[in-house]
């Protein structure tokens, strides 16, 4: 049986450091802010190669902790590509502002550069770009735009922690980044867990304040802020974890390039990793005409897939705006993500491959 994800077997590898680590927080009893969250902020930082890092509870609260650290509100807009997880736009309209959508590249299914840059107004504040499946956007194209209209960018990079653009990581390209650690993205814990990034020394304590009550110091609270940690054991399972990351992200690259291979000459648009980007895979996703019965027909075969994203956020009824984003909508009607994960043996891949030929041989007679 094929795991979409497949955790067990990746904590076999590291099962002595994760019990040692999860132990140590048991006798030292500091379940709340313990240190292993603060050497655990430490590290990612220097990882990514960003002066500050804050950990969170979750991505979705790392997003909304950068958009009240830089005064989101009532009135403001923001840009975010309409093909993304709903969390992306939600956390601009917890915060009264406008979610304001772009729509997205056919082939890389990442935010269309040109799309943002026809969408800002005098309301805009910020551009979120979303690090979709594990790359990122254009962020040198981005980030050049948001100089130019006096905007923050602030990197989704929920899926691509690790991944790089010429060279540099994820979550160092924009002047905020946050992550996610859920359990199945590239770096999760087993729980929630979320950090966001700034090199903006000015704004770090800010996003610290917001994420602790608005706290300055204990019991003296200067603005109004949310209360988002990571639990010290998460902190701590992040540890062992990423001690093998590296090895991991080269793995997943390499069930990458063997599901290309695999699948070359098939009718499907593989997934393209934009020139100059890495890719951290946190989903392999294909596009083709006839996903639903693709799917059907793959999870016959005992082989699980997701669709990353079956409506668009444009057409969400929550915020059911009255517009056309062809891009996007054709996405979600031909996206099919197969399984992906560091434990992907290549018979793996290739009896998928074969599901994959089958089940497209079969629609065309
Ligand atoms: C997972 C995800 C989030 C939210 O992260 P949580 O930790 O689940 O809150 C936000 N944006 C994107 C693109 C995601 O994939």
């Amino acid at each position: 049986m094929i795991a979409f994800v497949d955790l067990a077997a990746q904590q076999e590898r590291i099962r002595a450091d994760l019990n040692r680590r999860i132990a140590d927080v048991l006798s030292h009893g500091r379940y709340i802010l313990g240190p292993e969250v603060a050497e655990l902020e430490e590290r990612l930082a220097a990882y990514v190669g960003v002066r500050n890092c804050l950990t969170c509870a979750n991505g979705t609260d790392a997003l909304q902790i950068a958009l009240m650290a830089i005064g989101v509100g009532p009135g403001d807009e923001v840009i975010t590509p309409s093909f993304s997880y709903f969390a992306t736009a939600e956390t601009v309209a917890v915060l009264g502002a406008k979610p304001v959508f772009a729509d997205v590249d056919p082939e890389t299914c990442l935010v269309n550069v040109k799309d943002i840059e026809a969408r800002i107004t005098e309301r805009t504040r910020a551009i979120i770009p979303v690090s979709l499946y594990g790359q990122c956007a254009d962020m040198s194209a981005i980030n050049s735009i948001a100089e130019r209209h006096r905007l923050t960018v602030i990197e989704d990079a929920a899926q691509s922690f690790g991944a790089t653009q010429n060279g540099q990581k994820s979550c160092s390209l924009s002047r905020i980044a946050c992550t996610s650690f859920f359990p199945s993205k590239p770096l999760g814990c087993y729980g929630d867990g979320g950090a966001v990034f700034t090199n903006d020394d000015s704004l770090a304590p800010i996003l610290r304040q917001i994420a602790r009550h608005g706290q300055e110091r204990r019991y003296h609270h200067v603005r109004i802020g949310i209360n988002s940690r990571l639990d010290t054991i998460q902190a701590a399972i992040l540890l062992a974890k990423l001690d093998v990351f590296d090895d991991e992200v080269v793995r997943r690259d390499k069930a990458a390039r063997l599901y290309d291979e695999h699948l070359s000459g098939l009718d499907l648009q593989l997934p393209a990793v934009h020139p100059g980007n890495t890719s951290v895979w946190a989903q392999y996703t294909v596009q083709c005409d006839n996903r639903n019965s693709l799917a059907e027909q793959l999870k016959r075969a005992g082989i699980p897939t997701t669709v990353h994203y079956p409506l668009p956020l444009h057409r969400q009824p929550a915020f059911a705006v009255d517009a056309v984003y062809l891009d996007s909508e054709r996405l979600a009607n031909q996206v099919l993500s197969l399984p992906m994960h560091a434990d992907l043996e290549p018979s793996d891949i290739a009896m998928i491959a074969d599901a994959v030929r089958t089940s497209l041989q079969q629609q065309h007679v």
